[in-house]
Formats: C-alpha cells, sequence, structure tokens
C-alpha cells in the first residue's frame, strides 16, 4: 500500500512466538526472544504485544500486522482445529486485531512460509507458481498458483502432509495411514529410528545408540556416515518424492521448495526425494523440469510470508 513499507509479523508455532519488521523487499529485523505460544485465555496477547512493540520501535504504528499460526483456519481467520495447541474455534484475526487496533492478516504458518519463499526466498525466480512442503514436527504444505496463495474453498487446503502415498504404512495422528507425515516428518525419522534400535537393527557403535533417538539425532548421525540413519532418510525421501510427483503430475509447479527443520539433512533426503519423483512425473521426457530445491529463508519465511501478505492486502 502507498506509504507503506514494512509490517510487523507475529508467528506462532508449537513452542514460540516470533515478531518481526519486514520491509516490502522480503527484508526482515527480528525480535529473537521466543515465549509460549498464543492461545485461549489470554496468552495471545503476548504475541500481539511483541507486534506492537516492534511497530513503536520503528516508529510506525500505522502498520498493518501479518499473523502466521499453526492450524486449520477458515477465510475469516478463525482458528478451527491446532493439533498442536489448544486452538478451537478461537478467532485469532478478530482478537490480535481488537488488541493492536488496526488490521490484522492471518494465515496458516505453512501458507505464510510458503509466500515468503517464493516472494524473497528459493522462489524468488519463479513467475507464478510454487509448491512448498516443510518437515517439522508434522509435514506442513503451501501452494502458489497465479501468482496468488491458494487456500482453497474453506481456507484449509494445501495441508500436503496428509497426502497418502502408501496405504499401508504407518499411522498419522490425523487417522490416515502412509502419508507424507507418517513417513517424511522428522517425528518420523525419529520413529523409524526408535522401531531400528527395538529390531537389534542398530549396530554397536552407532550415535542412534545414544538416548533416544529424534530427528535431530538421525540428521546428525546420518552426516557422520551412519549407514542406519542414511537408510532411515532414504526412506522418508523415497515416500516424500512418491508424493511430490503427485503435486507435480496434479498442479504442475515451477518449482518444489522443501523446508523445515528435517531439511538439516539437506541432499541427504533431497536426493532420494528428487530420484523418486522423476520417476514418477507423467510425460517427464517432454516437459521442463521441475527443480525440487531447500528453503532458503529458515525459521523467518512464516515471518516475511505473513508480513508481505499483511503489506499486500486492501483494508
Ligand atoms: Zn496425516
Amino acid at each position: 500500500m502507498p506509504g507503506r513499507t514494512a509490517a510487523p509479523r507475529i508467528a506462532g508455532g508449537g513452542t514460540k512466538v516470533a515478531a518481526g519488521l519486514v520491509g516490502g523487499a522480503g527484508g526482515v529485523g527480528r525480535a529473537g526472544r521466543r515465549e509460549p505460544p498464543p492461545g485461549p485465555g489470554g496468552r495471545g496477547g503476548r504475541g500481539a504485544a511483541r507486534g506492537a512493540g516492534a511497530r513503536r520501535a520503528a516508529g510506525r504504528d500505522d502498520l498493518p500486522v501479518g499473523v502466521g499460526v499453526a492450524g486449520l483456519l477458515d477465510l475469516d481467520g478463525v482458528m478451527r482445529f491446532a493439533p498442536n495447541l489448544p486452538y478451537r474455534d478461537h478467532p485469532v484475526a478478530a482478537r490480535v486485531s481488537a488488541l493492536l487496533g488496526c488490521p490484522v492478516v492471518v494465515e496458516n504458518d505453512a501458507n505464510a512460509a510458503a509466500w515468503g519463499e517464493y516472494r524473497a526466498g528459493a522462489g524468488a525466480a519463479a513467475r507464478s507458481s510454487l509448491v512448498m512442503i516443510t518437515l517439522g514436527t508434522g509435514v506442513g504444505g503451501g501452494l502458489v498458483l497465479g501468482d496468488a496463495l491458494v487456500r482453497g474453498g474453506h481456507g484449509m487446503g494445501a495441508e500436503f502432509g496428509h497426502i497418502v502415498v502408501d496405504e499401508g504404512g504407518p499411522l498419522c495422528r490425523c487417522g490416515n495411514h502412509g502419508d507424507l507425515e507418517s513417513w517424511s516428518s522428522g517425528s518420523a525419522l525419529g520413529r523409524m529410528a526408535r522401531e531400528a534400535v527395538a529390531a537389534g537393527e542398530v549396530p554397536a557403535g552407532s550415535p542412534l545408540l545414544d538416548g533416544t533417538p529424534t530427528g535431530r539425532s538421525v540428521t546428525d548421525a546420518a552426516h557422520g556416515g551412519d549407514a542406519v540413519a542414511l537408510g532411515i532418510l532414504a526412506r522418508a525421501g523415497f515416500w516424500l518424492g512418491v508424493g511430490i510427483a503427485s503435486l507435480v503430475n496434479t498442479l504442475d509447479p515451477e518449482v518444489v521448495v522443501v523446508g523445515g527443520g528435517a531439511m538439516q539433512a539437506g541432499d541427504l533426503i533431497l536426493g532420494p526425494a528428487r530420484a523418486a519423483a522423476a520417476d514418477r512425473i507423467a510425460g517427464r521426457a517432454y516437459r521442463p523440469g521441475v527443480p525440487i530445491v531447500a528453503a532458503r529463508l529458515a525459521d523467518a519465511a512464516g515471518v516475511i510470508g505473513a508480513g508481505l501478505l499483511a503489506l499486500e492486502a486492501r483494508y
């Protein structure tokens, strides 16, 4: 909007709240302190206060605010359900707007991250389309088509983590068996490692035997050359690639960006994903290749995306 060059953005994930001032080109100045997530009962005020503080510090109380939250939002900014937070039918947009006294744009955090990567990160060279997948505790998704964020008919689309790729696979907390989240999330990496330990498949001396393995310990062990950890990443990457192939076949994006904590594995998970996807993209010899690349903005993607969405909104 004319005269507006930056927007504070408040991001609330499962374990933290982050706020920052976002410039029109996607640059961000961040407040570094972590706090408990906002939620019913007044805790949302902490995130709102941080956004207000960032605006005051910049001398720009006129700035709009973008908010990213982890959960299913409807088109009115009401959080219908959040898997990791105590939200049920919580009016996030109305609540934060009332607290700050200004217009507020609320977006699913994975959608916000997708917009951030599209405008200012790994997808910045794309003309109009991007698929983003985040491999964290769960698997999130975001979709840009026609130079616009695609939210679906009810605001709840692009949940790529729950695409079933292996009907006989592990149970996801959503009730599906063998969806992307059950095979390729950080949690899935840890689960596969614990299963390997329980099955006696981990040889003595493997770092996976040091305490209870997590997704992080799998990626660390794999970078150290641990064969079991590398095999786990190969399996997670294979199913990720199967899912990506279906997304490419149905949506035809210019680029697929993969982010989230499990991307500490880098090409150890993306390599198998690229190979599995390449084998399954229809007519692949006759169409442009779709790069599958690592996200560039890390934790800042959601902050930048929500800030830009607020800047670009029309009130
Ligand atoms: Zn699921």
